[in-house]
C-alpha cells in the first residue's frame, strides 16, 4: 500500500458533497483510473479499421465506455468481434438503435422510487442506488440511463433521505445495495453507508450487488475485507456471465470475501451468442459451484434501449434450464427470472413438469421425461 501519494476520490468527477481530502491510495484505484475510455486507448489492444473507430466514438458519445485491463485481457480472440469477453466490454453499433417495446427504464424503478436513489418495489426489501459508476460499463446493462453522471449522483444528503425512508418502514427487513458498482466507492464511504443501514434495528439483511470479482478483483483488497467482515447480516450477488470469466484472480477475490463470511450468489444475464447455451452455461455453472458462489438467477435480458443484439427468446432460457434440471446438480441450477416491466417484479420462468391436475393428484414429468402420477395426499 502507497500511503504517500494522495489521491482523489476514485471516479473522474467528484460528486457534489463529498469531499475527501486525505486518502490513501490503494493499488486497485490505479487500475481502475487506467482503464480504457476511448477509442484511442481501446485501438492499441484490438485491432480496429478508422472506420470503425469512427463508428465507436459515435457510440461511446451515447453510452461511455470503460474497459478494465484485466478483463480486456480474457479475450481470446481480441480481433474476433464475437468474442464473449469482446462483447461484453466493447460498444457495437445496435446500442443506437431502438426497436419496438423498448425503454430507458424498461423496469419503472423511477416510477416506484419513494426517495432519490432508492427503488420499493416489494414489501420487504429495496434497492439502494448509492452511485452511476462501474468499474466497467456492461454493454448489456439495463440501467444505461443512469450511466450519464448528469443524469444520476447521488449525494450524501441523497442517501441520508433514503435511509430515513427505510427507518419509517419497518416492513423493510433487506437493503440492497447496488448502483451501478457500490464497490467504486472508496471504502471509508462504503463502510458509513453499510453502517447507517446496520443500525436500523428492523433491517435484518444488507445485499451488495458487484461485478468486482470478475472485472477488477484487484478491488477486492486487504482494507475492504477489514471493513466488509464486521457486517454479520451481509450478503453479496457477482455477475459472472461467461466460464472464462472465472480466472484465478477472481476465485482469489471471491475467496477473499468467502473468509469473511460473506456468502457469494452470482446472477447471470442471459447474452445472446455468450451465454445462450445449455453447455456454456453449464459449464459456468459448474465452475461457480466448486468455487462456493451459488448460481441464484438467470436473468432475461431486459427491453432496454440499446441492448436489442444481446435478447434471446424467452423460450432459450427455459430450454437452458430444462436440459439442466435433474441432468446434474440442483446447487449448480439458478432460477430463470423475467423482470416484468414498468415495476412488476421478477417473476420465474420453468420448464413445465406438470403434465395435467385432478383433485386425486398430478401427472408429473421428470427430467428425463418419463410421466408419472402422483397422489395427492387425502386429508
Ligand atoms: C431484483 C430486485 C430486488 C431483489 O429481488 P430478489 O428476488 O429478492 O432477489 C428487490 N428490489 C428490486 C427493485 C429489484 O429489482
Ligand atoms: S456492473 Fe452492473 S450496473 Fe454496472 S454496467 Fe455492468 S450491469 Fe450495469
Amino acid at each position: 500500500m502507497n500511503r504517500a501519494e494522495e489521491i482523489a476520490f476514485p471516479h473522474d468527477e467528484e460528486p457534489e458533497g463529498i469531499s475527501h481530502a486525505f486518502h490513501i491510495a490503494h493499488e486497485w484505484h490505479s487500475d481502475y483510473k487506467h482503464s480504457l475510455k476511448n477509442i484511442e486507448a481501446l485501438s492499441h489492444y484490438i485491432p480496429l479499421k478508422a472506420r470503425e473507430k469512427l463508428l465507436l466514438r459515435q457510440i461511446i458519445k451515447t453510452y461511455h465506455m470503460r474497459i478494465p485491463l484485466y478483463y480486456l485481457s480474457l479475450m481470446q480472440e481480441p480481433s474476433n468481434p464475437l468474442d464473449p469477453i469482446r462483447r461484453q466490454c466493447i460498444p457495437a453499433i445496435e446500442e443506437l438503435c431502438e426497436g419496438d417495446h423498448e425503454s430507458i427504464d424498461p423496469l419503472g424503478e423511477e416510477m416506484t422510487s419513494p426517495t432519490a436513489c432508492m427503488v420499493h418495489r416489494y414489501p420487504d426489501r429495496v434497492l439502494l442506488l448509492v452511485t452511476n459508476h462501474c468499474f466497467m460499463y456492461c454493454r448489456h446493462c439495463t440501467r444505461k440511463r443512469l450511466w450519464k453522471t448528469e443524469n444520476f449522483v447521488p449525494t450524501l444528503s441523497d442517501i441520508e433521505q433514503a435511509m430515513g425512508y427505510v427507518r419509517r418502514n419497518e416492513q423493510i427487513r433487506e437493503v440492497i445495495v447496488s448502483g451501478g458498482d457500490p464497490l467504486t466507492l472508496p471504502t471509508e464511504r462504503l463502510d458509513r453507508i453499510l453502517s447507517t443501514i446496520a443500525s436500523i434495528p428492523h433491517v435484518e439483511v444488507i445485499r451488495i450487488g458487484t461485478r468486482a470479482p470478475v472485472v477488477l478483483p484487484q478491488r477486492i483488497d486487504e482494507g475492504l475485507c477489514r471493513a466488509l467482515e464486521k457486517y454479520e447480516h451481509l450478503w453479496i450477488n457477482v455477475q459472472f456471465n461467461h466460464p472464462w470469466e472465472v480466472t484465478p484472480e477472481a476465485i482469489s477475490a471471491c475467496r477473499k470475501l468467502q473468509r469473511c463470511g460473506i456468502p457469494l450468489s452470482n446472477q447471470s444475464v442471459l447474452l445472446k451468442g455468450i451465454n445462450d447455451d445449455t453447455q456454456v452455461m453449464t459449464e459456468l455453472c459448474h465452475k461457480l459451484q466448486s468455487i462456493r458462489v451459488r448460481p441464484y438467477y438467470l436473468f432475461q435480458c431486459d427491453p432496454v434501449v440499446g441492448a436489442s443484439h444481446f435478447r434471446t427468446s424467452l423460450f432459450k432460457g427455459v430450454e437452458v434450464i430444462e436440459k439442466m434440471r435433474g441432468h446434474t446438480s440442483g446447487m449448480c441450477v439458478p432460477t430463470f427470472v423475467v423482470d416484468g416491466i414498468d415495476g412488476k417484479g421478477k417473476v420465474p420462468l420453468a420448464p413445465n413438469y406438470l403434465m395435467s391436475v385432478t383433485s386425486e393428484g398430478v401427472l408429473l414429468r421428470n427430467y428425463n421425461n418419463q410421466t408419472f402420477f402422483y397422489e395427492n395426499p387425502t386429508e
